[in-house]
């Protein structure tokens, strides 16, 4: 079970208790830390894949959290700052920070900085990934990803499109859990305002056609998850 771990330093303790709360929701996992030398704590405890950051703290400086953590870390940052800031967003930014959103903020505005900055992340990873093999197998399933052929038992099995970047995408991040909102974003791109079930019975024809109720799993409450063949 793994979630994506999101560490919010924020000392206004309303502040953190509202975006933990609001992050929660949206399945990502939270630690809160009020102080700076709380926070860096954290990002070597808790290992986040992604830093909010509030811009003013009681002991340090965002900016200088932000050098600390690029400095040893490769872990992208969203920062929070005062509408005036303006040089400080420029800093940031410069220092390593992916992007800033100005207080006061609209929670749901946050989480589509979030879902922004690490659907940015997960393309550049499998891009990396798409160039390391062409042929993936699992099961008795074969796929040529470049010639978007899958095959099963060494028979042909036509998948649509928007199947074959469903597959893909899930096997890419095995292990990972997915939301619907996620795979939507993902595989009919961040404009679309399908219905999330679109992604159920895409997935239920996916698990049909390739047999693979095994190893394409519901999380219950939150989406959909590929098993790591080493669970498998
Ligand atoms: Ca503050």
């Amino acid at each position: 079970m793994e979630k994506i771990k999101i560490l919010i330093i924020e000392d206004e303790v309303a502040i953190a208790d509202l975006l933990a709360y609001g992050l929660s929701n949206e399945g990502f996992e939270t630690v809160k830390a009020h102080t700076g030398e709380d926070g860096l704590r954290e990002v070597g405890r808790f290992k986040p894949d992604l830093l909010l950051l509030d811009w003013m703290l009681p002991d340090q400086s965002g900016l200088d959290i932000c050098k600390k953590v690029t400095a040893t870390h490769n872990i992208p940052i969203l920062m929070l700052t005062a509408k005036s800031d303006i040089k400080d967003k420029i800093l940031g930014l410069e220092f390593g920070a992916d992007d800033y959103i100005t207080k006061p903020f609209d929670l749901r505005e946050v989480i589509a900085r979030i879902r922004t900055i690490l659907r940015r992340l997960m393309q550049a990873s499998r891009q990396v990934d798409e160039t390391l093999e062409d042929v993936i197998r699992f099961k008795d399933i074969e796929v040529a990803k470049s010639e978007r052929q899958v095959k099963k038992n060494k028979q042909m099995v036509e998948l649509t499109p928007k199947e074959f970047d469903l597959l893909m995408t899930l096997y890419s991040y095995r292990g990972k859990i997915f939301t619907r909102e996620e795979l939507l974003d993902f595989v009919w791109g961040y404009d679309y305002f399908g219905d999330t079930r679109t992604i159920d019975t895409h997935i239920q024809r996916l698990r049909k056609k390739l047999d693979l109720n095994d190893m394409i799993t519901t999380v219950f409450g939150i989406g959909y998850k590929f098993e790591r063949q080493a669970d498998f």
